[in-house]
């Protein structure tokens, strides 16, 4: 056992007093290595134990209290079967209460009639009885000396609830922090100077973790959350802030023109005049292809938007000051779709475009690369096969993203390195412009993707609207078939969505089933077919292209039809067992119909279980706008889980939560920012401390390890 002076941060938990091996064991599987881990292991909320009451009292003391009953056990009740519950009645000078075990056989024998014991625990109410739930309990000795809770004041302490394993109790962890607590605090370096922390009104950081973990009250517990709260938050900012500083640093991008007649020239060419919306992130991204700073701006805009034209209006930019463009899409099906939209555009002009597609021939794919490398080409479109190797540009000057709305942090870093140019101190990298129909929640925006500029297209282009929806239950399904099938009659085409694709013990209808169901049954007669990502690419082309074609009357698919394909006389979307698709996923797949003349109707099949799912449903029928769903699915599901931040290896939050933070993240951004303006690398001395923890955190994942 080691003893309290020889403790470190970095002690490991077995040498803790008091924890032994096993508890270690415990810990270390949740992730509680040494003694700064456990400092860091913050309480997920607290509990008030209100100290020794009289019976009488805890029952004006209402639910959820915690609170000491002394008095003698009166009787005592075991019920049988699976679930043994464990029954005792304690009487004190006052009353009578209940306190009740489950799954506690071990009681028998132990309490027993007379018995004078002293219980703890919560209060919890059954119809009109109050009872005790599965109290603590010792017996009061003959000779009770009184040693009434000596440190539980009658206003009540508040206990700190760890977030714990079936293997180790919140109560261990409580201990085990107990008894390391005091002395670790004493080697807690604070990263902010006290000046710093007087204007903010900030807790220096040993008081912010004493007060977290045995806060006196309330807002004690506010106040040293707030602290550790802003300090990640302050140390993305700035790890993200020295990212970018760093980046304007050493890389260059070609500086585009931009002026009235080339912009008459490009307006000129497009079949519809750019809505207001259009035209302000056209000025913003215009803004930066100007400068030799290179861009690095996500387009975000819903579904419909028109952020093809965006994208291609920046794109003869970089034509017009003889440079080439890229555009590329998540799948080949898309690719061509872009392809066909923007050749249509162009007819007549002398812009010249070039495809890239997997299944080209060896001859013309080698034609086509030859002419894009002596800058015979002046857009190429493609899928990811644009990251190739042998694909070499002669002047890129502008790369665009499409529908990228699982961010490959990766892919991108892999593209913007394909600038190519001389061996200079700067490297040569083109403008990036990422489009995405599912939009970044603001409050998500500014942190992970803060080095992000964004754009946004706020309206749809004049006459485009968003779908009708509707909620069905299960056995209603059957009218939205009927109406489909009116549809069809007419000329026109659905989608129907399912979750999964293979039989299962779930209970959902999979892929091959419900096509059967539905080509014998509700839709007899007409064309259908399955699509689904099982499929190889060549077979969900294929499919894809006849159903665009007409010649098939609905789809019946799973998920791989939720990104960008453009379907005119698609009007009708069925989305069976809606409530097993998240939020971002159904406002997507939605997005999918109505894209012609016609308007839209969505109708979500489902019986929702859960309070969530039927939330969810709700909030879906309930509203178009992209952006609220993109909130409300951030509160669902936090930010760990949208757009991989977990994944890209970010050091996980312990103490700030978001949406709710959102005001302390703008202060940290703000600070962050002139920060890294004062001080672009960090160095000066007073900022040691905090860079060391910051590249600690963050250096890894941001790449920040040339910053020094
Ligand atoms: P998304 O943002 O989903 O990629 P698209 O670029 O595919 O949207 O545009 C959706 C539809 O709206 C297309 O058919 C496009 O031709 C049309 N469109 C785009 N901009 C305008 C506009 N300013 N006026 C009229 N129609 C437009
Ligand atoms: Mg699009």
């Amino acid at each position: 056992m080691s003893t309290v002076s020889t403790l470190q941060l970095t002690t490991a938990v077995e040498r803790i007093p008091g924890v032994g091996s096993r508890r270690a064991g415990a810990l270390r599987r949740l992730g509680l290595r040494c003694v700064a881990d456990l400092l860091r292991h913050l309480p997920q909320r607290y509990e008030r134990e209100l100290g020794e009451r009289t019976v009488e009292e805890a029952a004006t003391q209402g639910a959820d209290a915690i609170l000491t009953i002394a008095g003698e056990v009166e009787t005592i009740r075991m019920s049988r079967g699976r679930k043994a519950r464990f029954e005792a009645t304690v009487r004190d000078e006052t009353g009578t209460t209940l306190l009740t075990w489950f799954n506690a056989p071990w009681l028998r024998g132990k309490l027993h009639p007379g018995q004078r014991i002293r219980a703890t625990g919560k209060m919890k109410r059954y119809g009109e009885w109050l009872q005790m739930v599965n109290p603590r309990w010792e017996v009061i000795e003959e000779d009770p000396v009184e040693v009434a809770d000596g440190d539980a004041p009658r206003d009540g302490r508040l206990r700190p609830i760890y977030p714990a394993s079936e293997d180790v109790s919140s109560a261990v962890i409580e201990l085990a922090v107990g008894a390391i607590l005091e002395p670790a605090l004493r080697l807690v370096d604070d990263h902010l100077t006290d000046a710093y922390r007087a204007e903010r009104e900030l807790p220096p950081l040993a008081d912010a973790y004493r007060k977290i973990h045995r806060p006196a009250d309330e807002a004690e517990a506010a106040g040293a959350r707030r602290r550790l709260a802003f300090d990640e938050l302050l140390m993305l900012q700035l790890g993200v802030m020295l990212k970018r500083a760093h980046r304007r640093e050493t890389q260059r991008a070609p500086a585009l023109v931009a002026n009235a007649s080339i912009d008459e020239h490009i307006a000129g060419r497009l079949p519809f005049t750019l809505t207001a919306s259009q035209r302000e992130v056209i000025d913003e991204i215009a803004g930066d292809l100007t400068t030799p700073v290179p861009m690095n701006r996500l387009l975000q805009g819903d579904v419909g938007a028109g952020k093809t034209a965006v994208a291609l209006y920046a794109m003869l930019l970089a034509v017009a000051s003889e440079h080439q463009a890229a555009l590329m899409a998540p799948t080949e099906l898309l690719a061509e779709q872009h392809f066909a939209t923007i050749d249509g555009m162009l007819a007549g002009s002398s812009v010249r475009l070039g495809l890239l597609t997997g299944s080209m021939r060896a001859a013309q794919r080698r034609e086509l690369l030859e002419r894009l490398e002596t800058g015979e080409i002046d857009i190429l479109m493609g899928t990811h096969a644009l990251l190739t190797e042998t694909v070499r540009f002669r002047r890129l000057a502008l790369v665009v993203v499409d529908e990228q709305h699982r961010f490959g942090v990766h892919q991108r870093a892999t593209l913007r390195a394909k600038g190519g140019g001389e061996e200079t101190q700067t490297v040569e990298i083109p403008h990036t412009l990422v489009m995405t129909a599912t939009p970044i929640p603001r409050t998500l925006s500014l942190t992970v993707f803060g080095d992000l500029d964004v754009s946004t297209i706020r309206h749809l282009p004049p006459g485009r609207r968003p779908a009708v929806t509707r909620h069905l239950s299960e056995a209603q399904a059957v009218r939205a078939y009927e109406f489909a099938r009116s549809r069809i009659a007419r000329g026109e085409q659905a989608f129907i969505v399912v979750p999964v694709i293979d039989e299962s013990e779930t209970g959902l209808k999979d892929i091959t089933t419900h096509l059967k169901h539905l080509e014998t049954g509700p839709f007899a007669g007409c064309r259908l077919a399955a699509l689904h990502g099982r499929l190889d690419r060549d077979e969900r082309d294929e499919i894809m292209g006849r159903f665009r074609d007409g010649q098939l009357d609905a789809l019946v698919a799973t998920t791989v039809i939720e990104v960008g394909v453009d379907v005119p006389r698609a009007t009708v979307m069925i989305i069976e067992h809606a409530d097993r698709f998240g939020l971002a996923q159904l406002h997507q797949l939605r997005g999918r119909i109505g894209r012609g003349a016609r308007r839209g109707v969505c109708v979500l099949v489902a019986d929702p279980t859960t309070e969530d799912a039927e939330a969810r449903i709700a909030a879906i029928a309930g509203t178009t706008d992209g952006f609220e769903i993109a909130e409300r699915d951030l509160e669902i599901r936090g930010p760990g889980e949208l757009f991989g931040a977990k994944q890209s290896g970010m050091a996980p939050f312990f103490a700030a939560r978001l949406p709710r933070d959102t005001e302390l993240l703008r202060l940290a951004r703000r600070d962050a920012i002139e920060w890294v303006a004062r001080s672009p690398r960090l160095s000066d001395e007073p900022d040691a401390l905090l860079r060391k923890r910051l590249l600690k955190a963050h250096g890894q994942w941001l790449g920040l390890g040339d910053v020094g």
